[in-house]
């Protein structure tokens, strides 16, 4: 997921999801405007506004120390952890490794919502402490928040912190990562449903957050089929290898050929192509290209408009078509170069790819 980068700790990046801003100012002004003056009563406007965004400041780090506390377990584990989104419901890790351990899994995920609790623990000492009213009314809100991050993130549902715990457990049991995703996965959906009835509860009788309960069970809902889909599609590709699906005729253009050369030749025959001599290889996307007006078609050549091969993952020929799709996702590529001994042996395309997803998840055997 991307975002606006903010500085990076333990050699991770932590970015910040656009949405984020929304729900900051949304959630600085429902502090200051109600949930502080009805809990601390007497205080006047500019001290509600700046305990409410020094609450949705503290909440924000709150947050990104449970992200942090995943990831350290992960690089503890030695599984490296590329990034930290923080983004509207709370915080993802970008996490590249993709056998994890089922004990190594099972750490990470409960690392985040004990730290969590022990956070909201700390809130709650301070907040019974004697101290200042702005000071107990901070504290008051943020032990609240940590350990609601800290026990929502328990509840058994995929892809909840305590979903993929046990779905570590269920995997280290079956050994079967699919039927872990699918049982963990049901366990978020019926989770989500019950935040739906939930929400729907609270708007007929007016009890307040109604709508949240709703917008969040939806998301949940969606997410947990979308998790469980993605190990299907793992699953499918993890078992046929790239080879099965390089190209290994293709044409290839010279990078001098002119635009308007190539348009007379290869019109509609196909929609990416490689261009390649002794100096340059990269790729043409007709998808990507921007207009070439007529006039400039005879002066430019097809290595100005190519996107070179220098700085992109390859694939190599005994990987598998889930190591392309994944190499093919990250880089937002349509095809990519295939290596046998660190040279061109093929091409492999993203439609070849799924073209092979379609077939096996409607006639293959392993579903
Ligand atoms: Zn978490």
């Amino acid at each position: 997921m991307d975002g606006l980068k903010l500085f990076r700790i333990f050699g991770i990046d932590v970015k910040l999801h656009f949405s984020w801003w929304f729900v900051f100012i949304l959630l600085a002004w429902s502090l200051s405007g109600s949930f502080f003056p009805q809990f601390f009563p007497g205080l006047s406007a500019p001290t509600y506004w700046l305990m409410g965004i020094v609450s949705a400041l503290l909440l924000f780090i709150s947050v990104l120390l449970h992200e942090l506390s995943h990831s350290l377990v992960a690089q503890w584990k030695k599984i490296r952890v590329e990034s930290i989104t923080l983004f509207f419901f709370g915080g993802v890790a970008g996490i590249t490794k993709e056998d994890i351990k089922p004990s190594s899994e099972f750490l990470m995920a409960i690392a985040g919502p004990l730290f969590s609790l022990a956070l909201g623990s700390v809130f709650w000492l301070m907040h019974a402490a004697d101290g200042s009213l702005f000071l107990k009314a901070i504290t008051f809100y943020l032990y609240q928040l940590n350990f609601v991050l800290g026990l929502f993130n328990l509840v058994p549902a995929y892809p909840l912190d305590g979903g993929r715990a046990f779905r570590a457990i269920l995997y280290g049991y079956y050994k079967d990562l699919k039927k872990a995703t699918k049982i963990a996965a049901t366990g978020g959906r019926i989770f989500a449903g019950l935040l739906i009835v939930l929400g729907v509860f609270g708007l007929f009788t007016g009890t307040g957050g109604g709508l949240w309960f709703i917008l969040l069970g939806g998301f949940l809902y969606f997410i947990a089929g979308l998790s469980y889909e993605q190990v299907a599609i793992r699953e499918v590709l993890d078992n046929i290898p790239v080879k099965e699906l390089m190209q290994q005729k293709f044409p290839v253009l010279h990078p001098a050929m002119k635009f308007a050369e190539f348009v007379k030749k290869y019109k509609g025959r196909d929609d990416v192509f490689v261009v390649k001599d002794d100096h340059f290889f990269g790729v043409i996307e007709v998808r990507r290209l921007v207009k070439i007006p007529r006039a400039l078609q005879d002066v430019t050549s097809l290595k100005q408009v190519a996107v070179p091969f220098g700085g992109i993952k390859a694939v190599r020929k005994e990987e598998s078509a889930y190591s392309a799709f994944r190499k093919l996702e990250e880089q937002n590529l349509e095809l990519l170069p295939v290596l046998d001994k660190n040279k061109l042996a093929g091409i492999v395309t993203r439609k070849a790819v799924l073209r092979r997803l379609i077939w096996e998840l409607k006639f293959g055997e392993k579903l």
